[in-house]
Order: C-alpha cells, then sequence, then structure tokens
C-alpha cells in the first residue's frame, strides 16, 4: 500500500506528492490526466515567481518536477469510488484495479460550467473566458459582457469594469441572483450595463476572435447584437465530487469541506485545490494548498498507529 495516495494531478496534486515525496514516505499519485486545468489555459501569468509562461508548458513542468522524486504516476486513471477501511483506504478506478493507503489526498479539480451555444467552444481562448482573476488584463480598453448574475457574475462584472472599457452583464432570469451590495455596487458604475432576461443565444466571431454576442429577450423575443471583445462565462464552477457522493462531507455546493490542515470528514483522507471549500480557484492557491494537505497527511501518518 502507499502511505500517501494523491487522486488528482493537476497544481493541488502535483505540489501534494512533491511535498509527500519529500518525507521520503512511499507515493503515488493517480489523476485522469495529468496537468489537469492548465492544459486548457493559454497564458498564465500570474503564478508569482514566473513571469508568464504557457499551460502546456506549465503542466510539463509539474510532471517533471513529480518525476524529480520516487513518485508512481499513474496518468489516465479516473478514480470511481473511496471506501474508509480500518487502517487502508481504498480508491477503485474506473479500470477496475483498486489502489490501497494509509492516507489520501482528493485533489480532483473543477471544470466552469459550459454555456453550450454555437461559438463557446470554437473561441475559448480567443474571447471566450471563464477566469476574470486570469484573463481580465488580456482586454484592457475593451468591451466584454459577463454571462450569469450570480455572485460570481456580479463580481466578475465589478472586478473586469476596472479593467476594461465596458461591461455588459447578461442574466437569463427577469432579476440578478447575487447579493444586494454587489448589485448596487455594480450599478452604480458608469462603464457596467445590466440586460435581465435575456437568453445567449451565440457568441459570434470572425473565424479569428470573438467580436460579439447574441440574445434573444425572452419578454419581447426580439434578437438582439451586442458588439464586443470578450466573453466571461461565470454560470457556476462545478467541483469534480460525483465520485464521492456519500462517503464524505460535500457542501451545498458540491465542493469537498475541509479543515485548515486540508482534512476532510474522513479520517485519513485530505482534499486540496478547487475541489474544495477553499475560496479562490487559482493555480497559486491550489499548489500552496496541496503541499498544506500533503503536510496535513503526513502529521496524521505520525499520528496515527500503522506502522
Ligand atoms: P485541476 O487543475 O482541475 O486538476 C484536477 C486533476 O484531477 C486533473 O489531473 C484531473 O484529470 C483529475 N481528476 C478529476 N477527476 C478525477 C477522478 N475522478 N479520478 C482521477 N483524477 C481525476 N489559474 C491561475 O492561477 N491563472 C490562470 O491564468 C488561470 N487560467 C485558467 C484558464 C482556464 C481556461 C481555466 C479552465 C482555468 C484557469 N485557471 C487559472 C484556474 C486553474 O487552472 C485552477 O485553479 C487550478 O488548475 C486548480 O488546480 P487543481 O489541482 O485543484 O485542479
Amino acid at each position: 500500500p502507499y502511505d500517501l495516495l494523491v487522486v488528482g494531478g493537476g497544481p493541488a496534486g502535483a505540489a501534494a506528492a512533491v511535498y509527500a515525496a519529500r518525507k521520503g514516505i512511499r507515493t503515488g499519485v493517480a489523476a485522469e490526466r495529468f496537468g489537469g486545468q492548465v492544459l486548457d489555459t493559454l497564458g498564465i501569468e500570474n503564478f508569482i515567481s514566473i513571469k508568464e509562461t504557457e499551460g502546456p508548458k506549465f503542466a510539463v513542468a509539474l510532471e517533471e518536477h513529480v518525476k524529480h522524486y520516487d513518485v508512481d504516476i499513474m496518468n489516465l486513471q479516473r478514480a470511481e469510488a473511496i471506501v474508509p477501511g480500518g487502517e487502508l483506504i481504498e480508491v477503485k478506478l474506473a479500470s477496475g484495479a483498486s489502489l490501497k493507503a494509509k492516507s489520501v489526498v482528493i485533489s480532483t479539480g473543477a471544470r466552469w460550467r459550459n454555456i453550450n451555444v454555437p461559438g463557446e467552444a470554437e473561441y475559448k481562448n480567443k474571447g471566450v473566458a471563464y477566469c476574470p482573476h486570469c484573463d481580465g488584463p488580456l482586454f484592457k480598453g475593451k468591451r466584454v459582457a459577463v454571462i450569469g448574475g450570480g455572485n460570481s457574475g456580479v463580481e466578475a462584472a465589478i472586478d473586469l469594469a476596472g479593467v476594461v472599457g465596458h461591461v455588459t452583464l447578461i442574466e437569463f432570469g427577469d432579476q440578478l441572483r447575487a447579493d444586494e451590495v454587489l448589485q448596487r455596487k455594480l450599478r452604480s458604475l458608469p462603464n457596467a450595463k445590466v440586460i435581465v432576461s435575456a437568453q445567449t443565444t451565440a457568441i459570434t466571431g470572425d473565424g479569428n476572435k470573438v467580436n460579439g454576442l447574441s440574445y434573444k429577450d425572452r419578454v419581447g423575443g426580439e434578437e438582439h447584437q451586442v458588439e464586443l471583445e470578450g466573453v466571461f462565462i461565470q454560470i457556476g464552477l462545478v467541483p469534480n465530487t460525483e465520485w464521492l457522493k456519500g462517503t464524505l462531507e460535500l457542501s451545498r455546493h458540491g465542493e469537498i469541506v475541509v479543515d485548515a490542515r486540508g482534512q476532510t470528514s474522513l479520517p485519513g483522507v485530505f482534499a486540496a485545490g478547487d475541489v474544495t471549500t477553499v475560496p479562490f480557484k487559482q493555480i497559486i492557491i491550489a499548489a500552496g494548498d496541496g503541499a498544506k494537505a500533503a503536510l496535513g497527511a503526513f502529521d496524521h501518518l505520525i499520528r496515527s498507529s500503522v506502522p
């Protein structure tokens, strides 16, 4: 068995593996897609000490760093269940195999909910964005829309209004769902506009980049076109925890509930990164969180009776 098994190979999982291996304990990483979300990222400009890099390059660097240590990397392995046991925790894989470990760090990340309209997939990273902290500065002085009027959408619109030229917030329902204080802040901004009862029907472009967005007025039924250079989709970040339902405590958003050491509701099972209740989903935060969870797990191991 492993002393520590990491499930998920993004920034959080890679950091957990490096920290565990450096303690000299037997460490494995099982990941569906080693690298995680950074594989889908174009530019990364906010990982402190690396001024600028590209996602796939960053993913290779993560893997090289983990491989520098004695860690079993099991790529293309999807975990389907976790079974707590007396001394060993079992992780069942989709392949039919199962792995046993004295402690586990879950770092299966999250995914942005897609709106699934024409143009979204085509213009991803070419004007279609999901993360205002990451990509906001790319649209300096330009016109953007934010789709989604919940807290994350309204926060994104307020945040972007400070960087871009103009923000249009598009909400499907007949009113915004964000906290009142956020709505008030947004409405006070001179370069922000709110459109409600609007169903986005397409993101349009010139073949290379986004040039607009079409929506249907859900009251009158007319189609409208907004000219802009960027669209931020903010209709939810979904944690990859479907496989954990019923085994450990999840928040109402499906995130794994962790304490300050990354400990979950199951003894010996820790979690880190975007999959947890830790706020602000960013690479540097996930990596720090992975280090923390591995140290939490190590602390647990040296205190437990398992030899
Ligand atoms: P992830 O990166 O999501 O990794 C999860 C890992 O778990 C993957 O290896 C995945 O394959 C695996 N996995 C999932 N389910 C299972 C399962 N059942 N069994 C086994 N393995 C599983 N952040 C920044 O700081 N700066 C940026 O510029 C930036 N740009 C971004 C651009 C885009 C397009 C996206 C999508 C995100 C961006 N982010 C950025 C956010 C950043 O990528 C995430 O916060 C970060 O990757 C989270 O790391 P993580 O390790 O928690 O999860």
